[in-house]
């Protein structure tokens, strides 16, 4: 598994650089038919093309094994963040989120297919090259596969080094505020303009007020541009902001505030546009029946498996958000993803594939 896990790291696949991502894309494709399943592209313009890959099973629906092998690093990076093995951790862009998952997908087929001549039920495997900028490209194949499942194992990092499970995520939005008013020289004709940087500013405390940490709902205004000259009174700022919900309820009522903000200065006009990109992946009690099954499991391999609330979002929660008993953080225990220093912990690898080859048994 190290030896794989070294291979993928080894070939970058950035999410926004297309004849990077589908070299790797060819080599998993290749990896996985070595194993017998059936592998299928679905064609994508700006990014890799989507892997899917069929096993057949002895009985029952397939279960979706869900993942991304695109990575937030650019082309290069591992010149400045080579792979490397120390410790007992193994390093490099997107070792931990998430080349280390896809390893434990291969290691679980495999696992199941020598200890039972054949998989106990089918399997998909579909792993997205987009994962990392939003899904925008993938998300209908990801719908479509997840309606036919009996349940979704996502293999993204899980948290923490105790390798916590997630069973719940956030949902995550995104707006753009426009504040317009009017042009003019801030010496010669002061009175004449309408500041749209002035605006703006008196939107963002209202905006900021919509956080409720209790409810689990946070707003962001985490880029604010505006302006052209520093003479000039701005005719032109705009807010985009990051909004996390815990609960699906909440994100009509977020909605409804945000598109009634009333101008301050009735001569300055506001537009907002965006919604909710991925709705939470709230604890159901498909989930929770799940992690049962996992946890059960874990004891049986020797250890205590935890789970947690995350504010993050995947794709876990289109599956989830669907009603698709969905379980996520199943990949490999570390820290570090986004980061320079993101390493997997090695001696997890094996008794996590176990669990996903146990769990595939056991749904
Ligand atoms: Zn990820």
């Amino acid at each position: 598994m190290v030896q794989t896990v070294r291979q993928l790291v080894g070939v970058e696949s950035p999410s926004d650089n297309k004849a990077a991502a589908d070299r790797l894309a060819s080599l998993l494709a290749g990896r996985f038919e070595g194993l017998g399943g059936h592998a299928k592209f679905h064609r994508a313009q700006d990014f890799g093309d989507h892997l899917q890959v069929d096993f057949p099973g002895k009985r029952g629906k397939p279960v979706l094994l869900l993942g991304h092998y695109d990575t937030v690093y650019p082309v290069g990076t591992l010149a400045s963040m080579p792979c490397r093995v120390t410790d007992g951790r193994l390093s490099g862009p997107g070792a931990l989120d998430m080349k280390s998952g896809i390893t434990m997908m291969l290691a679980a087929i495999e696992g199941l297919l020598a200890w039972h001549g054949e998989l106990p039920r089918p399997i998909t495997v579909l792993l997205v090259s987009d994962e990392e900028v939003g899904s925008d490209s993938s998300r209908r194949i990801t719908e479509s596969l997840a309606k036919n499942s009996e349940a979704v194992l996502v293999l993204e990092p899980s948290l923490g080094l105790q390798g916590a499970l997630k069973t719940a995520r956030k949902g995550v939005g995104e707006y753009t505020l426009k504040a317009t008013g009017k042009a003019a020289h801030s010496g010669l004709d002061f009175e004449k303009g309408q500041s749209a940087i002035l605006e703006l500013a008196r939107q963002i405390p209202v905006i900021s007020k919509l956080t409720n940490l209790r409810r689990g709902v946070t707003l962001n205004v985490g880029l604010v541009r505006g302006g052209t000259r520093v003479n000039v009174i701005p005719a032109e700022a705009t807010a985009t902001l990051d909004v996390r919900i815990a609960h699906m309820k909440d994100a009509t009522d977020i909605d409804r505030k945000l598109r009634r903000l009333k101008p301050f200065n009735r001569k300055c006009k506001l537009e907002i546009k965006g919604g909710l990109n991925r709705p939470p992946m709230e604890r159901t009690t498909g989930v929770a029946a799940l992690f049962k099954k996992a946890s059960e499991i874990a004891k049986q391999l020797g250890w205590k498996l935890t789970e947690a609330a995350v504010g993050g979002g995947s794709d876990g929660n289109i599956t989830a958000g669907m009603g698709i008993p969905t379980l996520d953080g199943l990949g490999g225990v570390g820290d570090g993803a986004h980061a320079p220093h993101e390493f997997i912990l090695i001696s997890e690898l094996p008794r996590r594939a176990a669990l996903v080859a146990a769990l595939v048994e056991a749904v």
